[in-house]
């Protein structure tokens, strides 16, 4: 489980009384649904962001606390995964609840009997206190938060958004960083399909940042996207090449040309190895930088570079715990 550390939560190092007293406080989130990173401003973003670094040092002191005990999770997921699956179960475990998870099974679930998603949640609210669904359609988590009288947490809708991952992402340059404003960051890959990039970009329109986009032209960032940014007044460029951006990036956001949205796989074949990040190119990078990735990896990032500390995407795969933690304390009104 977790080290004896149920043992040691009788005497917490971490004081967790100070975190129920600021649940009494009215969030803005308690009862309230998950669904897009529109939902948060700088203020209520700094509010996850501390409730985030609270949960982390609690479970880097003690591993386990009771604050979400007799609450359930209901996880839903239509399309695979592993990290965001993984780590709301153990976020909602970690916090004393327990989970019911329809992951890697919804084939066997009365999904392949043909239930509508409106079924499907309407049946697990009546278990749940929670819902996360992640779904291949993009506008799918608004359905569900229509039907269900829980709050629903959207995990992914197609290529739509990804709001938890971004709310991840975005702590971590922070917790690695120190500060947001004032950085360059530059996002590499699949900007078209990629549901993160696509949440990571609007809320970093809250900030003070230079933004560089790097892709093939097919895989551009969406249109709509890019002038929410430049409305946003950020400096902002566009290139094919990472070569542009590796000296001055702070931040590397790279990512995986996304095969399974696309509809002709002849045109996924032609740049599915587009970048590669290597040890060699990290050599021109600046000493103070990360680099990130919401994973699954397919070859975008060597290993090598893995040893490198700027190499940052598996403690941004720790934070994805301490965030969701956050969350689900704060929807269920106890943060
Ligand atoms: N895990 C992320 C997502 O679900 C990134 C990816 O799949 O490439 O969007």
């Amino acid at each position: 489980m977790f080290n004896g550390t149920k043992e040691l939560a009788l005497e917490p190092l971490f004081h967790y009384g100070d975190l129920r007293r600021k649940s009494t406080k009215a969030n803005g989130f308690a009862g309230q649904d998950i669904l897009s990173v529109s939902q948060f401003d700088r203020e209520s973003l700094a509010y996850v962001f501390a409730r985030a670094h609270e949960m982390r040092q609690m479970v880097e002191t003690i591993g386990y606390a009771d604050l979400l005990k007799g609450y359930v999770l209901a996880c839903l997921f239509y399309e695979p995964s592993t990290r965001t699956s993984a780590s709301f179960i153990a976020a909602m475990e970690r916090l004393g609840g327990s989970v019911i998870p329809i992951t890697q099974g919804v084939q066997f679930s009365s999904v392949a009997k043909g239930e509508t998603l409106a079924d499907t949640v309407r049946t697990l609210e009546q278990y749940a206190d929670v819902i996360v669904l992640r779904h291949p359609e993009i506008g799918s988590a608004r359905i569900a938060a229509d039907y269900a009288g829980v709050p629903v947490i959207n995990a992914g809708d197609g290529a739509g958004e990804h709001p938890t991952q971004a709310l991840l992402d975005l702590f971590t340059i922070q917790e690695e960083l120190g500060a947001i404003d004032g950085l360059k960051i530059a996002m590499v890959g699949d900007l078209r399909y990629g549901r993160t990039v696509h949440s990571l970009t609007k809320l970093l329109t809250l900030y003070d940042v230079s933004l560089r986009f790097v892709s093939p032209e097919i895989l551009r960032l969406p249109l709509v996207l890019m002038n929410e940014v430049k409305d946003a007044g950020l400096d902002v460029r566009e290139t094919h090449d990472v070569a542009d951006v590796i000296e001055t990036a702070d931040v590397l956001y790279v990512t995986r040309v996304q095969k399974e949205r696309f509809t002709d796989l002849a045109q996924y074949e032609e740049v599915k190895g587009y970048y590669e990040i290597t040890a060699e190119l990290m050599q021109r990078a600046k000493p103070k930088m990360i680099v990130m990735h919401p994973l699954p990896r397919v070859g975008e990032i060597h290993y090598a570079v893995d040893s490198d500390p700027r190499a940052a995407y598996f403690r941004q795969v720790r934070n994805g715990m301490y965030i969701r933690m956050a969350l689900l304390a704060m929807v269920l009104g106890k943060a």
